[in-house]
């Protein structure tokens, strides 16, 4: 069959499949606070994004989701007055704090284990990294991938060390922070926080750097630049607000000093060749300490981001709220698709692994049949088509 017909025939699976799912779970479409005062965008199968919509309820919205079964649907992190509006006549009201945490910026080493490289000009799919397409030699590759526990385990490790820095050190109430999973391979965070609102570009950039640990002082640790008597180019004197709280204390537990270790703080500095030695030591350790979210979505003020209870057309996955993040499975939680026998055929010359709804499959023969849920989840992916 034509390459044509067989992307038709895989969108049209796609749409009914999503189609099923918005009729079935319009109770998981989570609708925003201010809504009518939100931006709304969605991405049709086969086309460009639609944006500056807006809804007036949970109603028109759904109508519109089971009409037009998008690929991907997204609402404003911000309020308008006039969210349908061109961007510069909208008058922003202010926006909700976003945070995006995302398995590519954790860099984890199961990451190639489980990744796979499809070809953006013929979809030839490869297991192996590479630079260029086996097939047409084209060099524009896109990588997908298909998490693993430690992904999921490593993920949740980010949004609890997120959650602790945004609770203990900006003093934002915990039940002000909503966890979601986006849907593929990350999670989201929203703050709803009057006080974080108002917050413009630049000072969601400050945020942005004091999570990441950008341009630590040392002297906030004890170490001053100074002559002391022995010829250094450094002092140790601890601060008199202590080393108890924020960064000075992560770099101070990481060191294993405290307000007693004059000698032994010294000692590191000058193991790191004195001053500039120190403050460089110092921001390689806050690049590993830092908390690993992706700045732009936090800075941007004008995002259309993902709406939780929408599906993510990277996976077929339900963008949805973790009330418990401990026990949330992604593979199993958020797969609510039907689970009818379909016919698919795998792009990948080697045997795929998943687990989906606490089932395994093995997927090698070219063509065969699997549920629904799961024929959806790799042709999101590109690994496979309907033939
Ligand atoms: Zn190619
Ligand atoms: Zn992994």
């Amino acid at each position: 069959m034509s390459g044509n017909k067989s992307t038709e025939k895989s969108a049209a699976l796609l749409k009914s499949a999503f189609r099923e799912y918005y009729f079935k779970y319009s109770k998981l479409l989570e609708i925003p606070e201010h809504l009518e005062q939100r931006e709304f965008g969605y991405m049709p199968f086969g086309s460009g994004m639609i944006r500056h919509l807006s809804f007036r309820n949970r109603g028109d919205l759904l109508a519109t989701l089971i009409r037009d079964v998008p690929a991907d649907v997204y609402c404003s992190n911000a309020y308008y007055r006039f969210p349908t509006y061109p961007m510069q006549e909208k008058q922003w009201l202010g926006a909700d704090l976003i945070f995006d945490i995302d398995a590519k910026d954790l860099h984890l080493q199961c990451e190639l284990g489980h990744s796979y490289f499809i070809c953006a000009r013929c979809s030839e799919v490869s297991s192996a990294k590479s630079e260029v397409c086996e097939s047409c030699k084209s060099t524009s590759l896109n990588q997908t991938s298909i998490p693993c526990g430690k992904c999921i385990f490593a993920l949740k490790k980010e949004v609890r060390r997120l959650i602790a820095v945004l609770t203990t050190d900006l003093g934002i109430e915990e039940k002000s922070v909503s966890v979601y999973f986006s849907g593929n391979n990350g999670f989201h965070i929203v703050v709803s926080d009057k006080s974080f609102n108002p917050l413009d570009s630049v000072a969601r950039s400050d945020v942005v750097s004091y999570l990441a640990g950008t341009n630590i002082m040392t002297e906030s640790i004890g170490v001053r630049k100074s002559r002391d008597n022995s010829g250094n180019d450094f002092l140790i004197k601890f601060p008199k607000s202590g080393l108890s709280y924020g960064w000075r204390k992560i770099i101070a537990d990481k060191l294993a000093i405290d307000q007693s270790s004059v000698v032994k703080l010294s000692n590191i500095v000058l193991r790191n060749g004195g001053y500039e030695g120190f403050k460089s030591e110092v921001g390689k350790m806050a690049k590993t300490l830092g908390v690993k979210i992706d700045p732009q979505v936090t800075m941007d003020v004008h995002r259309i981001f993902r709406m939780p209870g929408t599906i993510n057309s990277k996976s077929g996955l339900v963008k949805m709220r973790c009330d418990d993040l401990e026990s949330f499975d992604p593979l199993d939680d958020a797969c609510l698709l039907g689970s009818r026998d379909v016919e698919v055929k795998s792009k990948v010359s080697s045997q795929i692994s998943l687990k989906l709804r606490g089932q395994s499959f093995k997927i090698k023969e070219s063509t065969l049949e699997v549920p629904l849920f799961v024929a959806v989840y790799l042709m999101c992916k590109g690994l496979a088509g309907i033939d």
